[in-house]
């Protein structure tokens, strides 16, 4: 023997339908079409709102318990898509008696009668505010993770990543429009010497000193420093031509100069110095970014090989 067919729940007794409406958490209305009061609002409205059931009494007392940022757009909306028989939803900021908001999802079914005409407006109010919170939370982590993913975590300019997502938007702005496009690639001098010497923490506090320079000798708005990598940096210089890149790398040296970072087991001197190769471009059809940047780099080892403490910007 099987057992029969399980039957459909029917239940013809309101008061069970209204005990279980009033003990959920989503709070259940009804609005009439015709008057536009609302014919029932779940008595849950008022732990949530402060407001209590009975002075919900029409479609008005909604709208003005709504933030004001958001009152024309729902509003507009709700009474757009009901006109269209339209079920909805709607998220908003509503009042509460407090004077503060909760974030509200409103869940909005349209009753028609036989004949298809529009009987009343009913539905259910959630409250979201937990999850919109959240929601915030993680897009401000999110904008937060942007500029961290972008910043060298130890001298806080760019980073590499920085640098090769910008380089080819400027690579290929100054194709377009045939303005020089500079890159100086900057190394430290001797600084294995200098991590031995004074050890590696001041090592990186040297990193900063260094960076903070290069970023301050790089000052139009455009200009870009990086770090690449250990102890090396590049400046991207848009709209600058050989002259003015020359002109920058040689700030930049003059600036650590004035710093007077010691460095007692440097090979050229005194102080913490920098070897820079320096180029500039205008980019044609036929160049590529890559190979400009090896060619600057190749520049930076000529200056090593020159001595250091100097910016090569020509092929020897
Ligand atoms: P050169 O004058 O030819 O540039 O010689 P150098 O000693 O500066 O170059 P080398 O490449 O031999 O050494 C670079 C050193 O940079 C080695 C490494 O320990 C150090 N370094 C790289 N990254 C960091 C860092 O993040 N912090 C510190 N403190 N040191 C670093
Ligand atoms: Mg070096
Ligand atoms: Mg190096």
């Amino acid at each position: 023997m099987t057992d029969p067919a399980p039957q459909a729940f029917a239940c013809d007794d309101a008061g069970v339908y209204r005990t279980l409406l009033e003990s959920t958490k989503a709070i259940p209305w009804r609005i009439d079409w015709a008057t536009m009061r609302f014919t029932y609002i779940g008595p849950q409205i008022e732990a949530l709102l402060g407001w209590s059931p009975s002075s919900w009494q029409s479609v008005d007392d909604w709208a003005v318990r709504m933030h004001e940022d958001d009152r024309q757009k729902t509003v507009d909306f709700c009474v757009a898509q009901s006109k269209q028989g339209v079920d909805h939803e709607a998220d908003y900021r509503a009042l509460t008696r407090d004077g503060d908001y909760v974030w509200i999802r409103d869940v909005v079914h349209v009753l028609r009668r036989p004949d298809g005409s529009v009987e009343a407006l009913v539905g259910f109010m959630f409250d979201i505010t937990a999850r919109k919170q959240a929601e915030d939370k993680i897009l401000q982590l999110q904008r937060e993770l942007e500029v961290l993913s972008y910043r060298d975590s130890l001298t806080g300019v760019a980073n590499r990543r920085m640098f090769d997502t910008l380089y080819p938007v400027e690579w290929a702005k100054a194709h377009a429009t045939g303005e020089p496009l500079s890159l100086l690639v900057v190394d430290v001098d001797y600084f294995k010497q200098y991590n031995d010497y004074y050890g590696h923490m001041q090592g990186d506090e040297c990193l900063r000193q260094v960076a903070a320079v290069l970023d301050a000798g790089a000052s139009r708005s455009r200009d870009l420093c990086a770090r690449l990598g250990g102890e090396e940096f590049v400046l991207l210089l848009p709209a600058t031509d050989a002259e003015a890149a020359r002109n920058v790398a040689e700030r930049c040296r003059r600036l650590l100069a004035q710093k007077e970072l010691a460095h007692a087991r440097s090979g050229v001197g005194r102080l913490v110095t920098v070897s820079i190769g320096a180029g500039t471009i205008v980019p044609g059809k036929q160049d590529r970014a890559e190979v400009f940047l090896d060619r600057i780099d190749r520049r930076l080892y000529q200056a090593k090989s020159a001595g250091r403490d100097q910016v090569c910007d020509s092929e020897a």
